[in-house]
């Protein structure tokens, strides 16, 4: 799944604020939105495995949600969110493709890794990898539900309109990325030979 399918997934996450924490709404949709985001910074790394935890953002979440409501502070409010949404995505990563570079050939049975199992489990492939035709009809449907809850925050809606934009110039160009990246190494290699 692409990660603005992921921060959208979040943000919705943190609108469920309106419920719990109203008068934090819009922070608990950013922090909802950026925890979606967070674990994919591994890719700089072990992607998949540095910043995704699901055991791990299981315990913290539920033990920052329990501070959270036991003390109502603002920061532990906010940082449940944030975890939560994190926790979200390790998580549901699994219905998407595998850790390799082509996911739609879907060669690999690493989908997530539990730190603390110390095991993969495999993909289930129903989002066939990111970037994928039905990766970016999610996108729109999470961004669809989530721009209407922002009514009265012009600059919050933006950044959902700009994420579907991101989502859908990334689809289109997720295959092509790599044949690109080939053509060039191609290119360059010829070029030393
Ligand atoms: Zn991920």
């Amino acid at each position: 799944m692409m990660g603005v399918t992921h921060a959208l997934m979040g943000g919705l996450l943190g609108a469920s604020s309106m419920f719990f924490t109203p008068e934090l709404f819009l922070a608990a949709v950013a922090a909802g939105f950026l925890g979606g985001l967070f674990p994919d910074l591994d890719l700089a790394w072990k992607h998949r495995e540095s910043l995704h935890f699901p055991v791990g953002y299981t315990v913290l979440s539920s033990v920052l949600i329990g501070a959270a409501a036991a003390t109502g502070n603002y920061y532990v409010v906010l940082a449940s969110y944030f975890t939560a949404s994190a926790w979200l995505h390790s998580w549901i990563d699994i219905l998407g493709g595998g850790l390799e570079e082509r996911p739609w050939e879907g060669t690999t049975d690493k989908g997530v890794y539990s730190h603390s199992l110390d095991k993969w489990f495999p993909p289930l492939q129903i989002i066939r990898y990111d970037g994928a035709p039905e990766d970016f009809l999610l996108t729109v449907f999470l961004g669809a539900s989530l721009y209407p809850l922002l009514n009265g925050y012009p600059e919050a809606q933006k950044v959902v309109v700009a994420s579907v934009i991101i989502g859908g110039f990334y689809s289109l160009v997720r295959k092509k990325l790599l044949d690109a990246r080939d053509f060039l190494l191609k290119f360059f290699h010829s070029l030393i030979d």
